[in-house]
């Protein structure tokens, strides 16, 4: 159990730039949501989805824990700012909620990097973590795979994948021209 979390430790951490605190949660983190749907680490698992609540370094450990990823469509964020990541599998439908039982009592130990590596190396995941099964919907447009849909914003003419317009009296929207963009034009 120790060495195949110091293997997926040391491969967060050179993802992630450094093993910190939130490396050493979040390899642990989604090696348990990997075990929970019965998915192995060391495989590429096609039909694994992960939401993730936070985008802190917990997220890029189980970014490179499970290979789920932006660009594969296989990692969500739903930013709730919480330690908390679900473990969708796309074949069953199971999907497993885990959150770091800590948050529970809040009262942080005090401890070194190699303590903490140490105590999450020899601790089982169910002492660490609460699991809660859940339900996600999932709209199809959200899974990995081909594009099923795309359109051209009728006022910035710029493309749209996956769904992402809106349409107004008659007319495709982008998001941006909809509402008030992230950026301004300068
Ligand atoms: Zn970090
Ligand atoms: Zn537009």
């Amino acid at each position: 159990m120790a060495d195949l979390y110091k293997e997926q430790l040391e491969k967060a951490g050179k993802f992630h730039g450094d093993i910190c605190g939130g490396i050493i949660s979040g390899t642990k983190l989604a090696m348990y949501g990997l075990e929970q749907l019965g998915m192995d680490v060391n495989k590429k698992n096609k039909n694994l989805m992960v939401f993730l609540e936070i985008d802190r370094c917990m997220s890029d450990a189980v970014q490179a824990v499970t290979g789920c990823s932006l660009g594969r469509r296989s990692l969500k964020l739903n930013n709730y700012g919480k330690f908390a990541a679900t473990f969708y599998d796309i074949s069953t439908g199971k999907a497993i909620r885990i959150s770091d039982k800590e948050d529970d009592n809040f009262n942080p130990i005090e401890e070194t990097t190699e303590e903490k590596i140490e105590r999450y190396a020899n601790t089982l995941g169910k002492d660490l973590f609460k699991i809660q099964e859940v339900e996600v919907d999932i709209d199809e447009n959200e899974l990995p795979g081909k594009p099923r849909d795309k359109a051209i914003c009728s006022v910035c003419n710029e493309r749209i994948m996956d769904g992402k317009q809106e349409i107004i009296e008659g007319k495709i929207l982008c998001k941006s021209c909809l509402d008030k963009p992230y950026y301004k034009i300068i």
